[in-house]
């Protein structure tokens, strides 16, 4: 899938669009979701250009993929979601339901989240 740099996070990682900042190194960023559906809720993206989970898995260098997951647990922690626990979820395409073609994980949190898919 070809990337597209028009997409709502590429413009944020421009800053073209602000965003609440939580976390940023070199290859990540994390910001609050804009539409939370938790009372925590994380985007963990990464600075390069992956449209999925796939493609970041696939493409993405090995310095890259172990930022991003030192990243999610670093924000984990700090964030005080370490004791009582929390998800992480990454939409996939048309069946995933996933809207901006940028690979992220969605770190959710603060209650109970009840079964993993309604
Ligand atoms: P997806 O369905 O692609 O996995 O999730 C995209 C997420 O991005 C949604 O939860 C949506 O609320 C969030 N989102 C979309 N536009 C913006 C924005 O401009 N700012 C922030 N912070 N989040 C956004």
């Amino acid at each position: 899938m070809i990337y597209d740099n028009d997409n709502i996070f590429a413009k944020i990682l421009r800053g073209e669009i602000p965003c609440d900042k939580v976390f940023e190194d070199d290859h990540v960023l994390a910001f609050k979701d804009i539409n939370a559906q938790a009372p925590v809720h994380f985007l963990v993206i990464p600075k390069g250009n992956y449209v999925s989970q796939e493609d970041f898995g696939a493409n993405a260098s090995d310095e890259e993929i172990t930022a991003f997951y030192r990243a999610v647990a670093k924000i984990v922690s700090e964030q005080g979601l370490d004791a009582a626990g929390s998800r992480t979820i990454s939409n996939s395409g048309v069946h995933g339901g996933q809207e901006v073609p940028h690979y992220h994980l969605h770190i959710l949190g603060g209650r109970e989240l009840g079964r993993m898919v309604e």
